[in-house]
């Protein structure tokens, strides 16, 4: 499927812009996205708005304006992010965002069948720069790192240690901390000391802990 900008998806991005989103590439990837494709067949009316979704099994597809406004923090890393990694997959949309934006996608998810869904989604989208694993998020995919930047898109209780240690040098990690009410945290990691920074409140399902079948 060719991507392009779409009167729904152009409407979406005017919304986050009004709501703060500044950088011109998240803007016109949100524009050309279609998010319609990752929602199920009776929620695809509220597919354009601005909220979270129900996508099964218990997990949701995110709220586009943190989709869009984690985005922009790999894109403030200070040099071009090449290899970026992120945790639970779920309907594959910040997925989707991320592989448009970068040479190199690694996504790892816990719940098979969404990730099997989050597959399908990449191949008809003909998003090729995409790698995905089923397994544990909390070890982040040592294999292939380090990673230029990690984003997590579940709630973790503290920043899982494998993460920060599969960050690149001056890498940046956003990932959601704490239970009901959680920070966005943003880590710099520069010559071996952590940077930590609160960047606002959301609101995540929880990053569990183990892969399920
Ligand atoms: N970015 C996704 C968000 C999905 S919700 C989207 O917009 O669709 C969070 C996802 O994290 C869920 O799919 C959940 O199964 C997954 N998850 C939770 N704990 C995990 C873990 N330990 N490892 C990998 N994925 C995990």
């Amino acid at each position: 499927m060719n991507l392009h900008a779409t009167r729904k998806g152009t409407q979406l991005a005017s919304l986050l812009i009004s709501e703060g989103i500044k950088h011109t590439e998240v803007i016109k990837v949100i524009s050309q996205t279609p998010r319609d494709l990752f929602v199920p067949e009776g929620l695809k009316h509220k597919a354009y708005e601005n909220n979270a979704l129900p996508i099964g099994q218990g997990q949701t597809i995110s709220q586009p304006f943190t989709v869009a406004h984690m985005t922009e923090q790999l894109l403030n890393t200070p040099f071009p992010v090449k290899k970026v990694l992120e945790i639970g997959t779920g309907s594959g949309y910040q997925t989707a965002i991320l592989a448009q934006l970068f040479p190199e996608v690694y996504s790892v998810e816990r719940i098979k069948s969404l990730q099997f869904h989050a597959k399908r989604r990449m191949n008809k989208l003909d998003l090729h720069n995409v790698k995905m694993k089923h397994g544990d998020g909390w070890l982040g995919w040592p294999s292939k790192g380090p990673f230029d930047a990690i984003i997590v898109t579940a709630a973790a209780e503290s920043v899982p240690d494998a993460l920060i240690e599969q960050l690149s040098e001056k890498g940046r990690l956003v990932v959601p901390v704490g239970k009901n009410q959680q920070k966005l945290i943003l880590i710099n990691k520069e010559r071996q000391a952590v940077k930590r920074d609160e960047i606002g409140d959301v609101r995540f399902v929880p990053l569990v802990a183990g892969a399920l079948a």
